[in-house]
């Protein structure tokens, strides 16, 4: 393999031969020759692009605005940027990211309904203008606030079959919608669309035709014609399970001639699968099981400790997820093993009864698809510090798209 060299952005640019797995051999090489043990993430821009067709193949009609909350590292931004998706930020820290990085503020949804009043007159100062509402009290900051500003009113929606049920704490309930949009018209302000959110790992695609349908309820009931839908989040990282339905909702609901412009917030989708993490093995325990009967032999429960756990890269298992470590070097014969993060805590447990090669200390290991709600939610609790992130791409990905003029060019201008 040649020598790949970072570019002023830290994205190293690999040659025809080599691929993302050749460059992690080559950085824990590098990590082994100085005995350093620390975390790193690899993030693959070449998956990170082939998610952006893929959506433009699956979703043709709607504009993605990448949800920065989900990983907000700079190079999925600019790449994103390059690549002409919107943005939907949270907060003023994730406008100024954003901004920052020259995207316009007119590609910027403020996707968050109960927003501080000193962010809202940031959104203002900045020219961003799209916010989401779901209340009479945040409509009297907005008028006080950003009284330009142009209005999404986010519905609460059946998520039952999610599993993270956004509903439950946010958007409107549908009978409440009317009398909303009376308020705002009573303080001169401007309302435009309609925006959801189906919870996060959605599990029933008719869950987002119903919600569509209920888009479409609102719409009718608006004084002045709207022309905004915004579908939110909560795509799969891995697949596209629900296109078909929701471009049939869409066609039947908000056909192509009726000019209303449909937008999505996707994180998850967007951001997890080009992150690979490796991490090194630090410590490591033979537990000798009790014996039950006696002349049996006693099992061997072979326990890990990782250099990243719950605490940094790997969070969002404290949530649900689940992950399948795999050995950098390979190996035969496996054993029932439990993998812990570094710290101290005792739910800082990356996966139990797992059945790997016997590791050992000093060995690396790594977990794809680790992307979403995971260093962005990092700690660096008991000192240990978050991973680092390298960026690659393949060359012919990097000249085909163009986008080390994109990418490098710092004032960068939605194409
Ligand atoms: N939009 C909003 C308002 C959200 O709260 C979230 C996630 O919490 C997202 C978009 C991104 O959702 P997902 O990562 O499931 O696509």
């Amino acid at each position: 393999m040649n020598d790949v060299w970072p570019d002023e952005w830290g994205v190293y640019i690999l040659d025809n031969e080599s691929t993302a797995t050749r460059f992690i051999d080559k950085k824990i090489k590098e990590l082994d020759a100085m005995d350093s043990e620390e975390p790193f993430q690899v993030l693959n821009l070449d998956t990170l692009i082939q998610m952006h067709l893929k959506w433009l193949s699956y979703l043709p009609r709607v504009k993605p605005f990448y949800a920065v909350k989900c990983n907000s590292t700079e190079t999925v931004l600019r790449t994103l940027n390059a690549l002409g998706t919107g943005f939907d930020c949270a907060s003023k820290g994730e406008i100024s990211q954003v901004l920052s990085l020259g995207v316009k503020p007119e590609n910027i949804i403020y996707a968050h309904t109960t927003k501080p009043q000193s962010h809202i007159k940031y959104a203002c100062a900045q020219g961003v203008n799209l916010m989401t509402f779901d209340d009479e009290e945040e409509l009297q900051k907005v008028s006080r606030c950003h009284p330009k500003a142009k209005l999404v009113l986010r519905i609460a929606v059946d998520d039952s079959s999610s599993f993270y049920r956004l509903s439950s704490k946010f958007g409107a309930g549908l009978s409440t919608t009317g009398r909303l949009l009376e308020c705002a018209a009573e303080l001169g302000l401007e309302v435009v669309g309609v925006s959801f959110h189906i919870g996060s790992k959605c599990s029933q695609s008719l869950a987002f035709r119903q919600a569509i349908a209920d888009a479409r309820s609102v719409f009718d009931t608006a004084v002045s014609d709207f022309s905004l839908l915004d579908i939110g989040g909560g795509f799969s990282g891995k697949d596209f399970p629900f296109s078909e339905v929701i471009n049939g909702a869409l066609d039947e609901y908000f056909p192509f001639e009726s000019g209303v412009q449909v937008i999505a917030e996707p994180g998850r989708y967007y951001a997890e699968s080009p992150f690979t993490l490796a991490a090194n093995i630090i410590a490591k325990r033979i537990i000798m099981e009790d014996m039950r009967t006696e002349g049996e032999v006693p099992e061997r429960l072979m326990m890990y400790y990782l250099s990243d756990g719950v605490y940094g890269s790997l969070n969002f298992l404290l949530r649900d997820v689940q992950v399948s470590p795999y050995l950098h070097r390979s190996s035969e014969k496996r054993y029932r093993s439990v993998i812990w993060g570094p710290t101290c805590d005792y739910i800082d447990k990356i996966v139990d009864n797992y059945l790997v090669p016997e590791l050992h200390v000093g060995d690396w290991l790594l977990i794809d698809n680790i992307g979403a709600y995971g260093i962005s939610i990092s700690t660096e609790f008991n000192g240990f510090k978050r991973s680092s992130i390298y960026s690659v791409v393949t060359n012919e990905t990097w000249h085909t798209l163009n986008l080390s003029s994109h990418i490098l060019k710092k004032n960068l201008s939605i194409s």
